[in-house]
């Protein structure tokens, strides 16, 4: 005890009556369950071992300080090492995995807080993408992905299922060409829904396409927004076509949450009652203060995550059952394997856009923002753009340098961040509160589940409810690392 003190990044908190600690730069989590550690861990900032043990002496014992110091050693929060910050930037594969195709900018509905109502010229235009665009898109992902063997296809729009022959022709070719390079492809599609017929539901499950629907909860909250051009709710359509694929396929809900109701649980349960395989809510965001999430909403939010953590955890806990909500189950992915975001996504990164007319973007939401534009199939990445995406890694942004969820927060989206802050690099700040929130309430849960029931946590990882949209070369290499042994995760109490 007599070497100069060193300690982990530890950020201690407290959420739903439980203290926790984090070491910000391993990503391990620890239960404090009583005084004497949670103040210990208060002065392993200031003082020395010696200096801590006759601080508490004559409140503790010195016998029973000097014993959590000891356990602290052991668990490797005190060591002789120092814990380098990262300086350098990470070396993104630069290689491109994963295309989102604009098949269209046309959509049949007219959802009221749809991005592209915020003065995209685009919305609701009849530009398609041509047959020789979406090839060349296919060709474009076989040479740029160079060595990477499993790459993504998923189809966007508008409303991609307007051009479900053009989708064919592309799954088709995709595969054919992909065998001959001897790479596996994959593909998924984010859908309003209600174009999703018998015939074009056993497409999609024969072809293992991965589909994301667009649905935000029961008749009155879905219908509230997204409506046909004739102002008609789109509920019983979507949720009869839903039908068609739950037996067959995979169907993940979206719910947009709005500023006009932001209680999303009842919507979640709601989605996952119908059959959905998964749920994942996503505020609204955009110029459009009727619907776009603002300033105390962020709040209000939080509220809602804690039900949604009640729930998550008397189901998993009492009732032995998983419950597939992505806000906390793509971050418990997270924590489990220790991962280390210094990405917010894979924009501009492995992940691209391809407009119809076959120009690139970072990602689907960028599309058609000159701003960002960032070349074309034919003459890809002549500007610089790109460069601005493989540098946003998470220590080199002010904001989240100093943040202690910076590597399991990995950085704002972007389009967020531009959206709002007008730089892909200066994240809201209401929206940074919910997701450090958030991830307080990941983190909590997971000391949970693997306190009282470590087997459960492998259902996190069973293929049926993972989303599609991840990147199959990232997810192999990076998820590599250690799992969770019995002493990874350790309880620091006495
Ligand atoms: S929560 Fe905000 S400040 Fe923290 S890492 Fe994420 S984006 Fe950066
Ligand atoms: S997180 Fe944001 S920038 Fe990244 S892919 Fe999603 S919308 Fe695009």
């Amino acid at each position: 005890m007599k070497k100069k003190l060193r300690k982990v990044e530890l950020y201690k908190f407290e959420i739903n009556g439980h203290t926790l600690a984090l070491d910000v730069k391993k990503s391990r989590v620890f239960r404090i369950e009583d005084e004497l550690t949670s103040e210990v861990i208060d002065l392993l900032n200031d003082l020395t071992p010696e200096e801590i043990t006759n601080t508490l002496a004559d409140r503790y014992g010195r016998k029973q300080v000097f014993e959590v110091l000891k356990e602290m050693e052991k668990a490797k929060i005190i060591t002789g090492e120092d814990q380098k910050e990262e300086v350098s930037p990470p070396s993104p594969a630069r290689e491109i995995t994963a295309l989102c195709l604009n098949v269209t900018y046309d959509c049949n509905l007219r959802c009221k807080y749809c991005y592209y109502n915020d003065g995209n010229p685009f919305h609701g235009s009849k530009i398609h993408m041509s047959e020789n665009v979406a090839k060349k898109a296919v060709d474009f992902l076989i040479k740029e992905s160079e060595d990477k063997k499993n790459l993504l296809i998923d189809f966007f729009g508008g409303e991609p299922l307007l051009k479900f022959d053009l989708i064919k022709t592309v799954v088709k070719y995709a595969k054919v060409k992909a065998q001959q390079a001897n790479k596996r492809v994959a593909f998924g599609i984010t859908t309003n829904g209600t174009l999703l017929t018998k015939n074009v539901a056993k497409y999609l499950a024969e072809n293992k396409i991965g589909v994301q629907i667009s649905i935000d909860g029961n008749r009155v909250m879905h219908n509230r927004a997204r409506v046909f051009r004739n102002g008609k709710g789109s509920y019983d359509r979507v949720i009869l076509n839903a039908r068609n694929l739950i037996p067959k396929g995979s169907p993940f809900a979206r719910i947009t949450v709005t500023h006009q109701d932001l209680q999303f649980m009842k919507a979640v349960k709601h989605l996952l009652h119908q059959g959905f395989n998964g749920v994942s809510v996503a505020p609204a965001s955009g110029i459009n203060r009727i619907w776009a999430i603002n300033g105390d909403d962020f709040k209000q939010l939080e509220q809602e995550h804690d039900e949604a953590a009640k729930y998550f955890l008397e189901k998993m806990l009492k009732h032995h059952e998983f419950v597939p909500f992505y806000n906390f189950t793509l971050p418990l992915r997270i924590i489990y394997f220790r991962k280390k975001q210094r990405y917010p996504c894979g924009a501009g990164l492995f992940y691209l856009a391809v407009s119809p007319e076959g120009d690139l973007y970072p990602c689907h939401r960028f599309v058609g923002i000159k701003k960002f534009f960032l070349g074309n199939l034919s003459s890809p990445f002549k500007n610089n753009r790109r460069a601005l995406f493989l540098n946003n890694y998470v220590e080199s942004k002010a904001d989240c340098r100093q943040c202690w969820a910076r590597y399991l927060c990995g950085g704002q989206c972007p389009y967020w961040a531009t959206e709002t802050n007008g730089d892909i690099r200066r994240p809201n700040e209401g929206y940074c509160e919910l997701q450090q929130y958030i991830l307080k309430l990941s983190l909590m849960i997971f000391s949970q589940i693997h306190q009282k029931d470590k087997a459960i946590i492998e259902k996190l990882f069973d293929p049926r409810h993972q989303p599609y949209m991840l990147n199959p070369d990232l997810e192999k290499t990076e998820n590599n690392t250690e799992g969770l042994s019995s002493d990874q995760e350790e309880t620091t109490n006495r």
